[in-house]
This record gives C-alpha cells, sequence and structure tokens, in this order.
C-alpha cells in the first residue's frame, strides 16, 4: 500500500519536500495543509519588488509560463493534494494524526510520515503605539502588497526601518531606489551584526553613503508616535526620527509550538532538533526549513539560521530519506548575499 505524507507548512521546505517525494515516488499520497492562503511563494525576492525592479507580485507564485502554483496546479500538474486555509492544531505521536482547523471545522487527518515545516515569524516591538497604521513587518505577500499599496498612495516621504540585517538593508536600498528618504536605526553598533566582524561592517557602511539614507548606530527604537491614528515617526532614545511608514525588522523566530506541544525534542538554538537525516526525536516525523535545527559546519554549534537557500536543500533531504535514502544533510555554514 502507498503511504502516507502529510506536510504542515506549504511554502520553501514545505513545497520542496512534497514535489521532490513527486519525483522519486509516483505513489505516495502527499497531502500538505498550509494556513496561510498562498503557496509556494518567493519571498527573497519581496524587496525588489518594492524596489520596482520586479513588477508585479505575480512573480512570486506564478510559474515562468505563467500558471499560478495554487492547489488546482498541483493537484493536476505534480499530484500533490496541497490545502489552504488547514491550521495544525495539534499532533498526535501515538495515533500518527493531526488535527487541523479548515473553516472553523475541526479535522482530522492521519499519517505515515509527516513534516513540519512550519517556518517562522517576524519579532514584534512590543512599544507604545506599535499597532498603529503604517508599521508593518515585511515577510509575508500581504505584507508586501500593503506596504507598496501605502508608497503608492502618495502619503510617504519618510521611512523608518528598525533593524540593519539582511532584509532591512535591502528594503533600505528598495526604499532609495523609490525617491524616500530612507532612515535605518539599529541598535547594535554595526550594520548587518549577525553576520560581519566592526572591520567588514565599516567598509558596508562607507558604501552606504547616500543623500536619501541615514544610518543610526547603537540607537534604540523606544516608542512609535502617532498623529490622527497613523505613525509619524520613531522616538529613539536620542531623537524623534519622522516617518509615515515604519518597518520592523528585527529578526524572526521559529514557529516550534506544535513540536514543543507533541513532545518533540527543542534543541539549544530554539530551533526543533533534528539528526543528521533531518529527523526530529521521532522517526516519523522530520524536520525542515526555519523551524528546524542546523549545524554549524565549523563550529559544531547548534543555530538558527533561517533561510530560504537551506529550506530548500531540507525539503530534497527529507524526501530522499523519506524514500529510503538515507542521505545526510551536513549542516549549515551561515552564508548569505544581499
Ligand atoms: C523579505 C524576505 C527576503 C528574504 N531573502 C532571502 C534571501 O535572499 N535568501 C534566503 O535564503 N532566504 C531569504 N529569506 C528567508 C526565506 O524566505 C525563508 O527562510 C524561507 O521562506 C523559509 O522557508 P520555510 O518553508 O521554512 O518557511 P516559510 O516560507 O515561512 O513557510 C512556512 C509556512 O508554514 C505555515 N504554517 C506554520 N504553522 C502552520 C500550522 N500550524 N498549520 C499550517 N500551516 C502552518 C505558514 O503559514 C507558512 O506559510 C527572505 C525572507 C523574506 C521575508
Amino acid at each position: 500500500m502507498s503511504k502516507r505524507v502529510v506536510i504542515v507548512g506549504g511554502v520553501a521546505a514545505g513545497m520542496k519536500t512534497a514535489a521532490r517525494l513527486r519525483r522519486l515516488d509516483a505513489e505516495a499520497e502527499i497531502i500538505v495543509l498550509e494556513r496561510g492562503p498562498q503557496l509556494s511563494y518567493g519571498a527573497c525576492g519581496f524587496p525588489y519588488f518594492i524596489s520596482g525592479e520586479v513588477k508585479s507580485m505575480d512573480s512570486f507564485d506564478h510559474t515562468p509560463q505563467g500558471a499560478l502554483r495554487d492547489s488546482n496546479y498541483f493537484a493536476a500538474v505534480k499530484g500533490i493534494d496541497a490545502r489552504c486555509g488547514c491550521n495544525v492544531q495539534k499532533i498526535d505521536r501515538e495515533q500518527k494524526c493531526v488535527l487541523y482547523l479548515e473553516k472553523g471545522e475541526l479535522k482530522q487527518l492521519s499519517y505515515d510520515v509527516l513534516v513540519l515545516a512550519t517556518g517562522s515569524t517576524p519579532v514584534k516591538l512590543p512599544l507604545p503605539n506599535a499597532d498603529a497604521a503604517g508599521i508593518h513587518s515585511f515577510w509575508f505577500p500581504w505584507d508586501v502588497e500593503a506596504v507598496d499599496k501605502e508608497i503608492a498612495e502618495g502619503g510617504v516621504k519618510d521611512v523608518v526601518i528598525i533593524g540593519a540585517g539582511f532584509i532591512g538593508l535591502e528594503l533600505a536600498e528598495a526604499f532609495v531606489r523609490r525617491g524616500l528618504h530612507t532612515s535605518v536605526l539599529e541598535q547594535q553598533d554595526r550594520l548587518l551584526p549577525q553576520l560581519l566582524d566592526e572591520d567588514m561592517a565599516a567598509l558596508l557602511l562607507r558604501d552606504t553613503k547616500n543623500p536619501l539614507l541615514d544610518i543610526y548606530l547603537e540607537e534604540r527604537a523606544g516608542a512609535f508616535t502617532i498623529e490622527n491614528g497613523k505613525v509619524s515617526g520613531v522616538q529613539t532614545d536620542k531623537r524623534v526620527i519622522p516617518a509615515q511608514l515604519v518597518i520592523v525588522a528585527v529578526g524572526v523566530r521559529p514557529n516550534v509550538e506544535l513540536a514543543r506541544e507533541a513532545g518533540l525534542v527543542i534543541g539549544p538554538s530554539g530551533c526543533i532538533a533534528v539528526n543528521e537525516y533531518l529527523q526530529t526525536s521521532d522517526d516519523a516525523i522530520y524536520a525542515g526549513g526555519d523551524c528546524a535545527e542546523n549545524t554549524h559546519r565549523v563550529s559544531g554549534a547548534k543555530v538558527f539560521v533561517p533561510m530560504g537557500s537551506t529550506a530548500n536543500k531540507h525539503g530534497r533531504v527529507i524526501a530522499d530519506n523519506i524514500c529510503g535514502a538515507q542521505r545526510k544533510y551536513p549542516g549549515v555554514l551561515g552564508t548569505a548575499a544581499c
């Protein structure tokens, strides 16, 4: 009898696992449960939509031939049952099933193999007025559309980006290209503080000189100022920086609640612990992408390195191993380009 593989999360790691699995096993029943409205989109390109280099949001979830990668597409072209709007609530490891909510109804689905590809969630800043209009994360397609709409409506002259990591800096470049005065606020003493030493960060800082760009290092956001319910600025420990649009890009946290509640081991990095075959502490459950722990190939440390490139590699390895390949994932170096 063919095995049923249930995958939780339908973007990078989840859909890569599903697609690779289908290539390797024509018989497997592959069901993807995604709580959001979209499947298999490429978030890495989002800043280039804001800059105007990518012309349409369709570029992120359509094939090069123009087909939308939705449930119908995956059913017809890949033989994968990928369901949106299905929020997995619980894993019952004894019964080997998951409970999920679809349109308010609690449903149950059994599995032979379960794959957790639940990704990560942007960190929010618990500051006064953090819910005001004009303050955004930049993670999901709807965040991107909301930011673009506000700029297109014409009310935005000044943008503040909180956080000088990859997403913060890619967006700074995008807003400057769009002609907006942009301020980047970073509480640490350098750009890309998770990645660069002081000397390398100094070279990068030198190359960011632009009349439309201000960079404030060693400065912390303390509150958002508002006017008529809308953000008007960011109050720091040194000044108020005017802003009609604010992006909070202070990092992400792995989505591990389902795994934790099911009693799976969570590693020292805060991600789901996996062995070199990307199996969790339960042999029948794999984890890949942002929610899964990585081993650093130099230091051997357990690390949280949330990258789409890694998520795709995890997906391949998981699919191979579900098909019996015993393929090892050697870990990450933490390299990246932006
Ligand atoms: C603006 C931006 C730029 C980026 N640039 C790069 C880059 O240049 N290079 C790079 O390598 N990476 C980049 N990334 C990171 C990359 O997009 C992520 O690392 C990647 O998407 C992680 O894939 P994933 O499958 O683990 O998680 P995700 O893509 O986050 O997908 C997880 C999915 O699981 C779903 N889910 C979670 N819990 C449940 C549940 N209980 N039930 C059902 N569904 C659930 C979520 O709704 C989500 O859709 C960027 C990200 C952003 C936002």
